[in-house]
């Protein structure tokens, strides 16, 4: 009775139950119908899967965000002249969602998401992309000041996802990220304001669930840029007034 405890519990016996091959002889020690044993599964089970994340959609709008900040320092009128700004505002959105290329990377290395929320989703990888890329490339004159703002649009990312679980408010239902990594301890926020969307495959991407999220994302991150660039022309506005007015006849002859 102990051998046949001992065998059960080992890791053969495990593999074995979900083996067709081995169906036939073993099919005392488990409970599952052998319909469902019709290929062994991963010894590790990818839960991961099933855990929701933020869309690209709510990074994007912080990629958005983070220019704002950078335009507001160097006293860029966004409206009138964005187009000259593109690039930079295509740099960081991207970073702003960068983290997240793990997934893919993991999906294509490893063919599961084992990878995914790992050191991607540090600090110490928001330090070392924001000095890599303020190497090659300044988004402002000046190596800390380009680095802060690259570090701000991937750091960005973080806070949504310590924030992103399935139930929203306080409901302290996020899964975590590494925050500190190499240490493990997954750090995650009490509030929940995203819901995030979840699939085991491409097709589930799709589902209503993901809809409503994908729809939630919109309205939030795009209700908060509205405000944001509301209350940022109102204060453009006043400092227009406060600024002492060009006399006629010096703006005429300036022309
Ligand atoms: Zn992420």
């Amino acid at each position: 009775m102990e051998t046949r405890q001992c065998w059960r519990s080992s890791i053969g016996a495990r593999f074995a139950a979900r083996s067709r091959v081995f169906t036939t002889n073993f099919s005392r020690l488990h409970s599952q119908p052998s319909d469902k044993l019709s290929w062994p599964r991963p010894l590790r089970p990818d839960a991961d899967t099933l855990r929701p994340v933020a869309s690209p959609i709510a990074h994007s709008f912080a990629g958005f965000w983070t220019f704002l900040v950078f335009a507001k320092q160097l006293q860029i009128r966004v409206a009138a002249q964005w187009r000259q700004y593109l690039l930079r505002l295509g740099v960081l959105v991207v970073l702003a969602n960068l983290p997240d290329f793990d997934f893919p990377i993991s999906l294509a290395l490893l063919g599961n998401t084992s990878l995914h929320h790992g050191f991607s989703h540090s600090l110490a990888a928001a330090v070392l992309v924001a000095l890599a890329v303020s190497c090659v490339w300044r988004i402002v004159p000046g190596f800390w000041r380009s680095a802060m703002i690259y570090f701000t649009a991937y750091g960005s990312h973080l806070l949504i996802d310590l924030c992103t679980g399935p139930t929203l408010g306080w409901t302290n239902t996020s899964f975590g990220i590494p925050l500190l990594w190499p240490w493990p301890k997954k750090f995650s926020s009490p509030l929940i304001l995203i819901p995030g969307v979840r699939g085991k495959d491409f097709a589930a991407l799709f589902s209503l669930n993901n809809v409503w999220s994908c729809t939630y994302e919109v309205l939030t991150c795009g209700a908060i840029t509205a405000v944001a660039l509301v209350l940022w022309r109102g204060r453009l506005k006043s400092r227009f007034v406060r600024t002492p007015a060009v006399p006629a006849a010096f703006s005429n002859s300036s022309k």
